[in-house]
C-alpha cells in the first residue's frame, strides 16, 4: 500500500519495485510493456495529491541516490534521481556548495522536486526547476536521453517539470551557489501593511514571504537573506534539539512514560523557567497522540502560557505549536467559529514578538511541517497579490460559516521559460491555504476550496501540480501557451501512456 505522506491519498501497486541499476528499470519497463501495465515512479512521496499513484507497478527510486559528479569550477552537482535534498544539502556542503533556494522539506526526492515545480520565495529566486541544467531520462522504449539547453533542448524545457509522466528521470544536474549562511527575521505586521508596500518588502528581502492569518488582519513577515555572521544556533537551540532526539529515541506508541524535560529559555524577561513534565507520550514522529493524552500534557500546558521572547524551543513548537493547536483544531470540528478564536490566540501566543536567526542556508529554507493537511497553493501574476488576497479576506468575512485554518502562506517566484511551470513567462505569487486533519479527522472545506479556486482562476491562476486542484486540459490548455508543446513531447516520449495514471490523465485527456 502506498499513500502520501499527509495520508490523504494512497493506492495499492500490484507490484514494487525498489532498483539499483539502471538495467534493472529497463527489466521493469520491459516487463511492464509485455503485461501492458502502467508504471509510476515515486520519490519522497510528498506530492498532497494523487500525482505519484497507481495501482498497476511503482518504482521507488532510494536505492538509486548517489552524487555522481561534482564540478567545483562550474558549482554543479550531477545525482541521481531518487538522492533525498537533505542527503544532497549535506554531501553539498563538504564542498563548499548549496542550492541558492529550497522548499519546506528536504526529505524529498531530486527527480520528486522537479517533477511538480517545487517553489520556495524570492522573487528574485525562479522555482526549483530552474536550477536544473541537465537531466537524462529513460523512455519508455528503453532509450537514454541526455537533454539540456544545448542537447535535445525541447525535451529539457518539458522535462524540468516532467510530472513523472516522460519517462523514469535517472540523473539531475543542478547549478549550485557557493555556500551561504541565511539570516532569518520573523516580526508581526498587518495585512494592509504588508499588501501596501508590497514591493518594498520584495525589494527588502531577498527571500521574503508571509503568513497571513485568516478571520484576522494579523501578518507574520519573514526575512531571510544572505549574512556573512557564522551560525549562532545558541545553546537553547542545541538543548532543544538534544531533548527531541532522545524524545524521538525513547518514545513507543501507547506506551506510558515519565519523561522530564526542562525548557531553558528566555521567558519572563530573560529568566530561565524550567517545567517538568510527566504525562502520557505524544508520539513525536509527526503522528497524532489522541485527543485525551493532548489533553494531559495541556493541563501542564496551562502552567505556562507566556508569549515567547525569543528564538523556539520545544515547549512553544511542540507542546503549545503542535498538540494543544491540534486538540484546539478538533474541538473546533464541533464548533466551527472557534477556528476565528483559534487564529488570533495563536498569532499572539506565537507569532506576536520579533524573532531573529542565522544558520546554514537550508535549515532556514526548511522548516518542520507537523500537520497532515490538505492544501492548495496556486500561482497568480504577482500585480494581482493585493486584490486576490482581499477577495479571499471578503468572502470569508461574508461568509461566517466558511473557516479557514491559519496560516495563508504567500510567497513569490520569478518568470521563468519551463512549458508547464506556474511561473511560466510571469513573475508570480504563491498563495497556499491549508486546512488541518486534526488527529487524522478531515475537516469540512469545500466551501472554502471553491471559494479560493473561484478567486485564483479569475486572476489568472495556475495551480500547483503536487497539490490539490479541480482543474482538467480545457483549463491547462488556456493557463499554458506551451502546453501542446509539452503534449506532444510527451506522445512521442510516451506514445502509448505507460507512465500516465487517474492524475494524469485528467490533465491530457
Ligand atoms: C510537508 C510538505 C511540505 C512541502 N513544502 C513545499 C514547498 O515549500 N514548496 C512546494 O512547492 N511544494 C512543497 N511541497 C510539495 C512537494 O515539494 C512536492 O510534492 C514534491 O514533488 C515532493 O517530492 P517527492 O520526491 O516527494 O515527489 P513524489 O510526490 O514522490 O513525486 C512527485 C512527482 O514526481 C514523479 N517522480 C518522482 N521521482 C521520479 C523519477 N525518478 N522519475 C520520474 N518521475 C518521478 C512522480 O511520479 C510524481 O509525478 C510540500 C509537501 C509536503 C508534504
Amino acid at each position: 500500500m502506498f499513500q502520501n505522506w499527509a495520508k490523504t491519498y494512497g493506492s495499492s501497486p500490484e507490484l514494487f519495485f525498489q532498483p539499483t541499476s539502471v538495467e534493472e528499470i529497463r527489466e521493469i519497463l520491459d516487463m511492464a510493456r509485455q503485461r501492458n501495465k502502467r508504471v509510476k515512479v515515486v520519490g519522497g512521496g510528498h506530492s498532497p495529491s494523487d500525482i505519484a499513484c497507481t495501482d498497476d507497478f511503482m518504482i521507488q527510486m532510494g536505492k538509486m541516490n548517489k552524487v555522481l559528479k561534482v564540478d567545483k569550477e562550474k558549482q554543479q552537482v550531477t545525482v541521481e534521481g531518487g538522492i533525498f535534498l537533505s542527503d544532497l544539502n549535506v554531501e553539498l556542503s563538504k564542498h563548499g556548495l548549496a542550492l541558492a533556494n529550497l522548499g519546506a522539506v528536504s526529505e524529498v526526492a531530486a527527480a520528486g522536486v522537479i517533477g511538480t515545480g517545487t517553489h520556495n520565495t524570492g522573487i528574485k529566486h525562479g522555482i526549483l526547476p530552474t536550477q536544473v541544467v541537465g537531466l537524462s531520462l529513460l523512455t519508455a522504449s528503453g532509450d537514454i536521453l541526455e537533454c539540456s539547453e544545448s542537447i535535445n533542448a525541447d525535451i529539457f524545457q518539458a522535462a524540468r517539470l516532467h510530472l513523472g509522466c516522460l519517462g523514469v528521470v535517472l540523473t539531475v544536474t543542478f547549478q549550485c551557489v557557493p555556500q551561504f549562511h541565511l539570516h532569518e527575521v520573523t516580526f508581526p505586521s498587518t495585512l494592509t501593511e504588508v499588501l501596501n508596500h508590497l514591493d518594498d518588502h520584495l525589494k527588502r528581502s531577498q527571500y521574503f514571504r508571509f503568513l497571513w492569518f485568516p478571520h484576522s488582519e494579523n501578518v507574520t513577515v519573514i526575512y531571510q537573506d544572505p549574512t556573512n555572521k557564522a551560525g549562532t544556533t545558541g545553546p537553547q537551540e542545541e538543548g532543544r534539539r538534544a531533548i527531541t532526539k532522545a524524545a524521538s529515541q525513547s518514545l513507543v506508541p501507547s506506551q506510558v512514560w515519565i519523561w522530564t524535560f526542562f525548557i531553558m529559555g528566555e521567558r519572563c524577561g530573560g529568566l530561565c523557567v524550567r517545567f517538568s513534565i510527566h504525562t502520557p507520550a505524544p508520539k513525536w514522529d509527526g503522528e497524532s497522540c489522541n485527543p485525551c493524552q493532548t489533553l494531559m500534557t495541556i493541563i501542564f500546558l496551562c502552567l505556562a502560557l507566556q508569549p515567547p521572547s525569543s528564538s523556539a524551543n520545544w515547549f512553544w513548537d511542540y507542546a503549545v505549536g503542535y498538540y494543544l493547536l491540534e486538540f484546539l483544531l478538533w474541538i473546533s470540528t464541533f464548533v466551527p467559529t472557534l477556528v476565528r478564536w483559534i487564529n488570533r490566540f495563536f498569532f499572539w501566543l506565537l507569532f506576536s514578538s520579533r524573532v531573529e536567526n542565522i544558520n546554514i542556508s537550508y535549515k532556514i529554507f526548511n522548516y518542520e511541517c507537523r500537520f497532515k493537511q490538505h492544501v492548495q497553493d496556486w500561482a497568480i501574476p504577482i500585480e494581482k497579490t493585493k486584490e486576490a488576497l482581499l477577495e479571499l479576506k471578503a468572502a470569508l468575512e461574508n461568509n461566517p460559516k466558511m473557516v479557514a485554518h491559519y496560516p495563508v502562506e504567500v510567497r513569490f517566484a520569478r518568470a521563468d521559460e519551463i512549458w508547464l511551470s506556474p511561473c511560466f513567462q510571469r513573475d508570480s505569487c504563491y498563495m497556499n491555504i491549508i486546512m488541518y486533519r486534526p488527529y487524522g479527522k478531515n475537516v469540512p472545506r469545500l466551501n472554502y476550496w471553491l471559494t479560493y479556486e473561484g478567486i485564483m482562476k479569475k486572476y489568472g491562476g495556475r495551480p500547483h501540480w503536487a497539490k490539490a486542484h479541480s482543474c482538467t486540459r480545457k483549463d491547462f490548455e488556456k493557463m499554458y501557451p506551451a502546453f501542446p508543446k509539452f503534449c506532444s513531447v510527451r506522445d512521442k516520449l510516451d506514445p502509448t501512456g505507460m507512465f500516465l495514471n487517474t492524475y494524469l490523465e485528467k490533465v491530457f485527456y
